[in-house]
């Protein structure tokens, strides 16, 4: 028996008085979980900026929110980039208001052996979701305790920041930081009133994923035996848990990373299959030459 649907997509988990007045920065919320995320923020009452490079994902994202009847503003930003990171807050805070709220969602992925890895290759991912998550985290909190103190930093992370996996070295070094910062954070900024928490999503299929991160197999009903809980994760069910992680309801919870996977990253086999390496995972030959 698979685990049952949750509620439809489009319940809340809280009424909107709950997050009222707060401002909400999701970096990467025009696209995939960072938009499923950030939908429920704003069903919970926050102001939303969607923050990220390309003018499509930003108005993609900035219509879904206001699709519910609520504030959204769209902000150019690559979070690579401190000085750019300090003109989006400086350009949210004018607009909607000081940031209460930081999701760190950015990433960027591409699963490849790691002998083959260009240095280029591996910054590409560990700049956008370890560096840019310092820089965001840090531009927030250095506002925040300016500010009197205060707020909430939500990481997004991975189930493979604890195990690694094969063909993801740069993204799954990149997130064990992010899940390592997050308790780092947590301790530096209690006393300022900052709570510091983590998700890390299991399998969520989504329409913006690009055909290389598209999980395998490809069929529905496939890809939900691949499962403990007989089927993938909803993207409701990832929306409540970074609203619940962001709400007062989580006023003592810091330093976690909330594992949302459906037990998929805990289990292990009575009689273990027959190994796969990962060059022939991607049907590719012995060696880098062959
Ligand atoms: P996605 O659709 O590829 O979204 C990535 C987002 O990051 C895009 O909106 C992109 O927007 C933004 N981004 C990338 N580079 C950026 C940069 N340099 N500066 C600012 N924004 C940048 O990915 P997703 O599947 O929704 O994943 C969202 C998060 O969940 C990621 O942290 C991912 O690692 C994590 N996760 C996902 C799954 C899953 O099943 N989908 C599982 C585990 C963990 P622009 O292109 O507009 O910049």
């Amino acid at each position: 028996m698979a685990y049952p649907e949750p509620l439809p997509l489009g319940s809340a988990i809280f009424p909107a008085s709950v997050l009222a007045g707060s401002v909400a920065l999701v970096t990467g919320g025009g696209t995939g979980l960072g938009k499923a995320m950030a939908t429920e923020l704003a069903r919970s009452g926050a102001a939303i900026a969607v923050a990220s490079r390309k003018p499509e994902h930003l108005a993609a994202g900035v219509a879904a929110i206001e699709a519910l009847g609520a504030r959204a503003i769209a902000v150019a930003v690559d979070v690579r980039d401190p000085d750019a990171i300090s003109a989006a807050f400086d350009e949210v805070e004018a607009r909607l208001g000081p940031v209460d709220i930081l999701l760190n969602n950015a990433a960027g992925n591409f699963p490849q052996p790691a002998e083959d890895m260009s240095p280029r290759g591996w910054r590409a991912v560990t700049d956008i979701v370890l560096d840019g998550t310092f820089f965001c985290s840090t531009e927030f909190a250095r506002r925040r305790i300016a500010l009197g103190g205060g707020g909430c930093i939500l990481n997004i992370a991975a189930t493979y920041s604890w195990t690694g996996g094969p063909g993801t070295a740069h993204s799954a070094a990149a997130k064990a930081g992010v899940v390592n910062m997050t308790q780092s954070l947590a301790v530096e900024w209690a006393p300022h009133g900052i709570r510091v928490n983590g998700i890390a999503p299991g399998l969520f299929p989504h329409d913006d994923m690009p055909a290389h991160m598209r999980p395998v197999p490809e069929t529905a009903d496939d890809r939900d035996r691949t499962v403990p809980a007989g089927r993938v994760g909803r993207l409701q069910e990832l929306g409540w848990a970074a609203a619940f992680m962001c709400s007062p309801f989580a006023s003592y919870i810091s330093g976690h990373t909330l594992v949302v996977d459906g037990a998929n990253w805990l289990r292990r086999g009575l009689r273990m299959p027959e190994f796969v390496s990962v060059r022939d995972q991607f049907g590719l030959g012995a060696t880098a030459d062959d």
